[in-house]
């Protein structure tokens, strides 16, 4: 892409952003190359710009949230990398159990704003590391909760620059799928329909999930989160565990002792590393139990 270019645009128009940054910096599992330019606005207006500019320049977009669900490759990303962070992350109460909030919001941040104003429904998603975006683009959920049961609609820019809003089938959300997951829009925000709560409860119910994460889970090593997708009659961690795979390594790249449906980072791993390590998992896995493990983190770059 024409740098400069982009450079003179943003520079213009007050668009923050970032050349050549490295986005091991940006996602969970501490892993990725360089983004050619990571341009965090902090508006619909600026994203818009950004949309329309980069369509007329032919400059690839990628969205990122708080990058806990993706494997970008060692090599990094070409062309624009739209970080939708804490400059996107407004929240607000548009009526007494609606909540609305921009797409650059934690799920952290969403909870603990639920939890002030003593709105339960949202508890599930506490401990969940993503942004609201991230979060809506693959029907985020956890312990018998998910997005789709809380949202009412959210709103949205297309690849032509056109702002949009899906509502309840339109979002057409189902296991770590949704009508986003196409990658042709780039969610801005999302309203969710919550209830009137006790505060204590949903504080004591936040407590308890967050604990079963930490009892469970390897909250304490870089990783993306569950690495393959559940399938059909069984559970990844389960078939994996199975295989004896449990510590299995590749570079700095590690299937969780804590939890086999985890890959962590132990140190420096590369994608290629962890890439290498979920062909084996995947490889063995088919050869003993016969499933076909499909990756639940998203592989992005080359
Ligand atoms: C320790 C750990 C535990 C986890 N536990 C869970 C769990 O219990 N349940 C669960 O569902 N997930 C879990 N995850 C995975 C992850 O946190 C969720 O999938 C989360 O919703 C991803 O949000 P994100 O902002 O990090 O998305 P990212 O990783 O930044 O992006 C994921 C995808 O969404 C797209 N995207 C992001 N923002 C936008 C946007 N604004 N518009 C359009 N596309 C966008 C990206 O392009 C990418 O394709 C876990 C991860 C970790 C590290």
């Amino acid at each position: 892409m024409d740098k400069a270019l982009f450079i003179d645009f943003a520079n213009e128009l007050g668009i923050k952003y970032l050349e050549h940054e490295n986005l091991s910096k940006h996602t969970s599992f501490k892993i990725g190359g360089p983004a050619e330019i990571f341009a965090k606005p902090s508006s619909i207006e600026q994203t818009a710009k950004i949309i329309d500019f980069c369509r007329e320049n032919n400059i690839d977009i990628l969205p990122l949230g708080k990058g806990s669900n993706v494997l970008i490759s060692d090599k990094g990303i070409d062309g624009v990398v739209m970080h939708f962070g804490s400059e996107f992350g407004k929240i607000t109460l548009l009526d007494d159990e609606t909540v609305y909030c921009e797409a650059g919001t934690g799920l952290a941040a969403l909870c603990n704003f639920a939890l002030k104003n003593e709105l339960t429904g949202l508890e599930f998603a506490y401990g969940i590391p993503g942004s609201v975006g991230g979060a809506v683009f693959m029907n985020a959920g956890a312990y018998g909760g998910e997005i789709k049961d809380v949202i009412i609609y959210a709103d949205h820019i297309d690849k032509n620059g056109k702002t949009g809003r899906f509502t309840g089938e339109e979002l057409s959300l189902s296991y770590r799928h949704s009508a986003y997951s196409d990658k042709e829009y780039f969610i801005t925000g999302a309203a969710f329909r919550l209830q009137k709560g006790d505060k204590a409860e949903i504080r004591a119910k936040m407590d308890e999930l967050l604990g079963k994460r930490f009892d469970k889970q390897p909250m304490d090593k870089p990783s993306a989160g569950s690495t393959f997708k559940r399938p059909e009659g069984a559970f990844a961690a389960a078939l994996i565990d199975q295989c004896g795979l449990k510590g299995y390594r590749v570079g700095g790249a590690e299937v969780s002792t804590k939890h086999a449906g985890f890959v962590v980072n132990i140190g420096d791993a590369t994608c290629s590393d962890v890439l290498k390590l979920m062909d084996d998992v995947k490889e063995k896995v088919k050869e003993e139990t016969g499933y076909v493990l499909e990756p639940e983190v998203e592989i992005l770059g080359e």
